[in-house]
């Protein structure tokens, strides 16, 4: 049948929103629904306590590094703003341009 695949671990036949994708498989998605997927990673990540620690340390870097990121652009505006008043104008322009346009 269209939409719905069978879960290889609770082996329910499940609609196919409820299945993760995953791009070594076939036909593009896992071959576990979501909620026995979420169930696998669980029990995964704590078989290993350095397992739940890297996740932790890897979350952390990738929120720390969006942080700098955001510091470094937001003092570009602010340096561009004042030395380059008719740039900062044009850049406010296309942006309310290309949100005009996408409405
Ligand atoms: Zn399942």
């Amino acid at each position: 049948m269209l939409g719905v695949k069978i879960c290889h671990t609770c082996k329910e036949d499940l609609p196919l929103t409820l299945y993760t994708t995953d791009n070594k498989t076939p036909d593009g998605l896992c071959i576990h629904c979501k909620r026995c997927y979420a169930e696998k990673r669980k029990n995964w990540l704590n078989a290993k306590p350095s397992r739940r620690e890297k996740v932790k340390r890897d979350r952390r870097d990738y929120y720390q590094r969006g942080l700098r990121q955001n510091k470094f652009n937001s003092a570009i505006v602010a340096y561009v703003r004042i030395m380059a008043p008719a740039v900062y104008q044009r850049a406010l322009d296309s942006i309310k341009r290309a949100e005009g346009e996408s409405e």
